[in-house]
């Protein structure tokens, strides 16, 4: 996106944003806080943001997608939530391991502390050790940056979450009233006779008081903007003004939260109470890149099938989002057509005959491997458009060692330790590592890539910068042999294969790498804009032929 910040301005020092979610969680206090912060980088401030986690896990990385949505991966290898991914896309910036904040990693940073000697003679305590810890960290991470938006994951009166709050509280008590906005979001339901109801939220401001902290602004979550009498009932039970009690209605693409948030005014409210409003880009010199690129029209359409191991979503975020950063690019609606790999059973169900294109994503684990498998040899011998992510990029190895060079059993690994060909196996330095975190081939690399090929059109250059998250990478004792029978490894990080391709096919493209992570609104990830562009000539293609059979029928 053309955003040209204007950069931070240490006159006006750090801007401490503060979201926290009441009544239950999922009500997208991040997509809230992010859209926010996409309006304060229009106004021209450098905006960055802190995503806190009171789990005990020291990151994300060991976390089944299934509960927690998928494992998103930093520049610099951190393994964090995918609250962060929406930051980054929102922001347009790239946020490091520091801005995730978990209980996991205070407590071990400070508990390492204890054992090195440096509280000698004090007691440890949550009080003022662990608040201390978290406070250091949030200023760490807002360093350099205007305004820095945190928040507190979870929903206020959650037992994890309460050292985060306190050290909330301590942290209004050290900086200047100006400097701190608290924002609550909650959620406002609809009674059976269709009344916006308000108690959830009063009782939720309840229990932050009780714990020392006074919203200065509250969402309402509801299914419509909220009425005027609704308003005026939080403001007052909840002691606010009715000007800080905003809407945020549901709308059908998270894309469209920021400039919902615009028409509330929530961003003029906020840069107001920071006292940032006469630093502000005036209304009509803002950057308007966000809504131009989130409002194109969608004249094309095209259904892509996910073939992978988890029916949500969540789970494999990062490319849902980049096929629409692509339908932005080629105003296209993508549709993205479920396959559960595992429920496959050798046959190729009807959906993914239909569909436009494929992508195999990533994953761990022998469970819908050969689906996997079966959804590579349908797109590679049907001339459909594939895309293979990680996972996808290595079973894409192992059907054509299978079915291509004719290496029988040829398999990965990590799904079979004992194949006879594994073409896909572990990385040397990972045979001595025991610790399951955070020791994967991890974050940006560098992969250089071969002239003339696909890969080369794709990137329009000879080298990219993607991030990584593997175990797993191409036996170099098989690349010769695949490469001799038609496989071409375009993208080498030095010995290691990055990607991969076919060249007698409209579009085979396997990655080791993880493009999805770097997609963004108006800078979509060039090997999904160029799938998405070979899915839509596919569709064109399917529809010609029906054509042409009705004239002739
Ligand atoms: N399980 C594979 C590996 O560890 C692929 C990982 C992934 O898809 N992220 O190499």
């Amino acid at each position: 996106m053309p955003t040209e910040l204007t950069g931070y301005d240490p006159d006006l020092g750090n801007k401490f944003v503060f979201v926290t979610g009441g009544v239950m969680s999922g009500l997208g206090k991040g997509i809230t806080a992010a859209s926010t912060g996409r309006l304060l980088a229009n106004a021209g401030f450098d905006v960055t943001a802190v995503k806190i986690d009171p789990y005990l896990n020291v990151d994300a990385g060991t976390m089944n997608p299934y509960q927690h949505g998928e494992v998103y991966v930093l520049e610099d290898g951190g393994e964090v939530d995918l609250d962060l991914g929406n930051y980054e896309r929102f922001l347009d910036i790239d946020m490091t391991f520091d801005h995730n904040i978990t209980t996991g990693k205070t407590y071990r940073h400070v508990i390492e502390k204890e054992r090195a000697g440096d509280y000698l003679g004090d007691t440890v305590q949550i009080i003022p050790h662990i608040t201390d810890d978290i406070k250091r960290r949030i200023r760490e991470a807002a360093e350099g940056h205007d305004v820095c938006l945190i928040e507190v994951g979870g929903t206020v009166g959650d037992i994890e979450g309460m050292p985060y709050l306190e050290a909330l509280r301590q942290f209004a008590h050290e900086e200047a009233d100006e400097d701190i906005l608290f924002v609550h979001v909650t959620l406002v339901p609809y009674s059976k006779n269709g009344e916006q109801k308000t108690k959830p939220t009063q009782h939720s401001v309840k229990e932050l008081r009780s714990i020392g902290l006074q919203p200065d602004v509250v969402v309402g979550r509801c299914g419509d903007r909220l009425d005027a009498e609704t308003r005026e009932k939080i403001a007052l039970f909840c002691d606010v003004p009715v000007d800080a009690v905003f809407s945020n209605p549901d709308v059908e693409d998270i894309y469209h939260v920021p400039l919902m948030v615009e028409e509330e005014g929530l961003d003029e409210y906020v840069m107001s109470e920071l006292g940032l409003a006469d630093e502000a880009a005036p209304r009509g010199e803002r950057d308007n890149g966000w809504r131009d690129i989130v409002t194109r029209e969608k004249t094309n359409e095209i259904d892509v099938a996910l073939v992978g191991k988890y029916a949500l979503e969540d789970a494999y975020l990062s490319i849902h989002e980049s096929l629409k950063h692509a339908g932005f690019e080629t105003n296209t609606s993508v549709n993205t057509i479920w396959i559960d790999a595992d429920e496959m059973d050798g046959t190729v169900p009807e959906e993914l005959r239909r569909a436009d294109g494929i992508i195999v994503p990533g994953g761990f684990g022998t469970r819908g491997a050969e689906g996997k498998i079966d959804a590579v040899r349908h797109a590679r011998r049907n001339d459909v458009p594939f895309l293979g992510l990680c996972l996808g990029f290595q079973m894409a190895v192992v059907e054509f060692a299978r079915a291509v060079c004719g290496l029988e059993g040829a398999h990965s690994a990590e799904m079979d330790e004992s194949t006879p060909h594994p073409v896909i196996d572990i990385l040397p330095e990972q045979y001595e590592i025991e610790d399951m975190g955070g020791t994967m081939r991890l974050g940006s690399h560098e992969t250089t890539i071969e002239t003339d090929t696909l890969a080369h059109e794709v990137y329009g250059d000879t080298s990219c910068t993607e991030r990584h998250r593997h175990r797993y990478e191409v036996n170099p004792e098989y690349i010769d042999r695949l490469e001799a029978d038609g496989l071409v490894f375009s993208g080498r990080d030095n010995n290691r294969m990055e990607i991969l391709e076919l060249p007698d096919h409209p579009f085979f493209f396997g990655t080791q790498f993880h493009p999805e992570f770097r997609s963004r609104p108006g800078r979509a990830s060039p090997p999904f804009l160029r799938f998405v562009r070979a899915a839509l000539s596919a569709d064109a293609d399917l529809e010609g032929e029906s054509e042409s059979e009705g004239v002739t029928a």
